[in-house]
């Protein structure tokens, strides 16, 4: 891979026509230490968020031993780069070939569900290989309400008084349970976790079976761009959320329990940041080589404002209009689909025009996960930049953040 110290260095020396991924490991690693050190427990690194190879190695080195998996795709990913990982299979729904492959040639031994069919299956699978379900830990997806850019509880999870019963039955099986909840991503509400936690609390008091843990899920929120018009919503760091969190655990009494997180976002969002094209300016209109189809899905459904810094094709000779303003551009992603348009708008400079890249911040999550081959576009050209997104020269579109400045 390519090395730069800034990804407009690398966006002057190759012009690149494609979206090219600036990969930061040391950026990713120093994240993830952040997690680890500042969460009480196991962390899991959620790999749906993004499993390349090269992610999963560098967190592999900074000392990530478990794995948050959801499918076959996902357990070969996680063996072939960290053979000695162990994996939690917390998809509360799965094939029943799944289940054996996980069992039977991953030795997976942690799994959730939310609903007593799930059970039935994963025994079926259990009792056809000779286990002993006690050496199995099934964790009960709680469902839980709240504030998230994305909501996961309308899909997953099992009401309070349901979440007893799965206790207690898959207790009575031999398994050793657990209780989890997942309360979406990018929360944007820091009560989020204690409220979780306080139902999690009711559910273990009627259930009274040992528990044999608590995983409190993903949903840390990553710093993204805002609009410049709009006052900052006050959205706490996640040192701050990390020490409610672990305040509201011991107040809720769980702190003596093995506890694990699911963190993806958090830990991987800083990591990448993405070089795009302008292929065409028509007024306030942006077409850039990239889109809702490739790497920009997730600003789009979560409504997300996007950081992006200015790198001005110095191959242009003439511009119009005053460098100092910083203006709001519609985005047109590279398919020829009508809806492939962003949400939010990019803050650029006024002069921004056709030729020119646009570096796109804190996108490692969510991004190169998602891309798709729709009407053949596929970006899939990395390089390796040393500094910080959020280092070095003014991101336009953390224009009036104030901790850019400092
Ligand atoms: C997606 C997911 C995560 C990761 O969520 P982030 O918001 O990226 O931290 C963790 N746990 C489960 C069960 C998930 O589905």
């Amino acid at each position: 891979m390519q090395r730069f110290e800034t990804a407009k260095d690398a966006a002057l020396a190759l012009r690149p026509d494609v979206p090219v991924y600036c990969f930061r490991p040391d950026v990713l690693v120093a994240d993830a230490r952040q997690f680890m050190d500042a969460f009480p427990g196991e962390t899991a690194y959620a790999v749906k968020t993004n499993g390349e190879p090269m992610v999963l190695e560098a967190l592999a080195k900074a000392g990530v031993k478990t794995f948050d998996v959801a499918s076959p795709g996902e357990f070969e990913a996680v063996r072939a780069v960290a053979p000695d990982a162990e994996m939690l299979y917390m998809h509360p729904i799965k094939a029943q070939s799944d289940i054996r492959l996980a069992l039977e040639r991953y030795g997976i031994r942690v799994m959730s569900l939310d609903h007593e069919d799930e059970i039935a299956k994963i025994l079926r699978i259990v009792r056809a290989l000779d286990l002993d379900p006690g050496s199995i830990t099934i964790f009960v997806r709680l469902q839980t309400k709240g504030h998230a850019a994305y909501e996961l509880s309308k899909k997953f999870g099992a009401a309070p008084a349901h979440a007893v019963e799965l206790l207690q039955r898959c207790h009575k099986i031999g398994f050793k349970v657990g209780l989890c909840f997942h309360v979406g991503s990018q929360i944007e509400d820091p009560e989020t976790y204690e409220r979780a936690l306080a139902s999690a609390d009711w559910v273990r008091n009627r259930a009274d079976v040992p528990l044999a843990g608590l995983d409190v899920g993903g949903g840390f929120p990553a710093e993204y761009g805002h609009d410049p018009r709009r006052k900052k919503r006050d959205m706490p760091g996640l040192d701050e959320i990390m020490s409610r969190l672990r305040a509201d655990m011991t107040e809720w009494d769980f702190s003596d329990l093995p506890l694990v997180a699911e963190p993806g976002r958090v830990v991987v969002a800083r990591a990448f940041s993405l070089i795009v094209r302008v292929l065409l300016r028509k007024g306030r209109r942006l077409y850039i080589n990239d889109g809702i189809w490739a790497s920009l899905s997730d600003s789009w459904t979560g409504k997300i404002t996007l950081p992006a810094r200015f790198i001005p094709d110095p191959a242009r000779t003439s511009r119009n209009g005053n460098p100092d303003t910083i203006s709001a551009f519609r985005v047109c992603g590279a398919t020829c689909d009508s809806v492939d348009i962003l949400s939010r708008p990019f803050w650029l400079p006024e002069t921004v025009d056709t030729g020119d890249w646009i570096e796109i911040g804190h996108i490692g999550a969510y991004s190169l996960s998602l891309r798709t081959r729709f009407n053949g576009f596929y970006p899939d050209t990395f390089v390796e930049v040393e500094t910080p997104f959020d280092a070095g020269e003014r991101a336009e579109g953390f224009a009036s953040l104030e901790t850019m400045a400092d």
